[in-house]
């Protein structure tokens, strides 16, 4: 396919950044927002711009601050989820044709990773975001490639990683003792699963609708329960898919995964003790892991570190080799946001 084409010519990862809108409330408190713009140059690169302020006594130049980023694609707050997701659609559909695909939202908290991956709360076909999306791209297509003589199996599971431990999202409360960790599915096989972890067997769009759904409350409770401790963990869905075309002899194994990662904002130090730090380090380890993998991949490295992490050893099999990731990086608008704006900026740049 020529998408495939395009892509090797390009390497396997690909950045898009978009800046969501300002909320309803923060249009209230505008004011000091209207010297941040994000103008959009053929949809390729994303300039921030502004105004310093001038302090008294410093002498500081009044003048424009520029800071100029490209990414394969921009989404200004204006674009729809359905407009994002038509340009993912190729990508998640490949996943069909065997390759491994990867899907994650990097950003600070508060700057849209939930609501690309997942949605807002309510589930709507208009606002739905992209892991709803492409579960129904991939059964639509398979439904398409059955008269083609594909026949395919869906297993879906769904985690969290909160300081580098795993939880199931499909299970209300957690079993004492049911430990999750990542093990090889034997010994002589690469592919890497969880024992305990529920992978379950769906046939439909709406049998993995249900599973988000079930996954979504399983979040929330947490949330009051942890004081958001979902800011703080990743969340990674995955769909198994195994294909047949018995007539031509063939067989494909390949992983759809996305991930809605922990929020990259450096946390205040006066909370770094215990608990908090231990977070903290949790972050910016599985954060910084992830960069590095991807880095290691484009440079072709011997050594790609993906056991420093939980999420980069879960997700060995589907980074480098046969498979092709996209990562978003989530914008805020807001020019207090400015500094951490820039920090994923500038770390989704180093990925791509
Ligand atoms: P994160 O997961 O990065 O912490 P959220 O996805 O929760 O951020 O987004 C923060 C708030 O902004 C939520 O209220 C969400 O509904 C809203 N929001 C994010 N992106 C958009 C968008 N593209 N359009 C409308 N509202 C959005
Ligand atoms: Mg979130």
């Amino acid at each position: 396919r020529l998408h495939n084409l395009v892509q090797e010519l390009k390497g396997n990862i690909r950045v898009f950044c978009r800046v969501r809108p300002l909320l309803a409330w923060e249009k209230e408190r505008q004011k000091g927002l209207e010297h941040l713009h994000f103008p959009l140059q053929d949809n390729k690169a994303l300039v921030l711009s502004k105004v310093e302020e001038v302090s008294p006594g410093t002498g500081a130049q009044l003048g424009d601050v520029k800071y100029d980023f490209s990414f394969d694609r921009v989404f200004s707050p204006a674009c729809s989820q359905e407009q994002v997701f038509e340009e993912i659609a190729l990508l998640v559909q490949s996943a069909l044709d065997g390759y491994h695909v990867c899907i994650f939202a990097y950003g600070q908290t508060g700057s849209g990773k939930t609501y690309t991956m997942e949605g807002p709360d309510d589930m709507s076909p208009e606002t739905m975001g992209m892991i709803p999306r492409a579960v129904q791209q991939v059964f639509q297509e398979a439904r398409e490639l059955e008269p083609k003589g594909w026949q395919y199996r869906f297993t879906a599971n769904f985690l969290e990683i909160y300081n580098e431990s795993l939880r199931d999202l499909l299970v209300g409360r957690p079993e004492r003792g049911a430990e999750l960790e990542i093990k090889r599915v034997s010994q002589s096989s690469e592919e890497l699963h969880v024992p305990n972890l529920r992978y379950v067997p769906v046939d439909s769009e709406d049998e993995v609708l249900k599973l988000l759904r079930t996954a979504k409350a399983n979040r929330s409770v947490a949330k009051t329960a942890l004081n958001d401790r979902s800011s703080r963990s990743h969340s990674l869905f995955q769909l198994r898919i195994e294909g047949w075309n018995r007539s031509r002899d063939l067989h494909s194994v390949s992983v759809l995964s996305l991930v809605d990662l922990a929020g990259s904002e450096r946390l205040d130090k006066s909370f770094s003790k215990g608990e908090r730090l231990r977070e903290t380090q949790a972050i910016n380890t599985s954060l910084s892991t992830l960069g590095l993998v991807i880095m290691a991949l484009s440079n072709k490295e011997p050594h790609i570190p993906y056991r420093n992490s939980k999420l980069t050893y879960l997700l060995q099999n589907s980074l480098g080799g046969n498979s092709k990731m996209l990562m978003f990086v989530n914008i805020s608008p807001l020019e207090e946001n400015l500094s951490e704006s820039l920090n994923s900026l500038r770390f989704a740049s180093k990925v791509n």
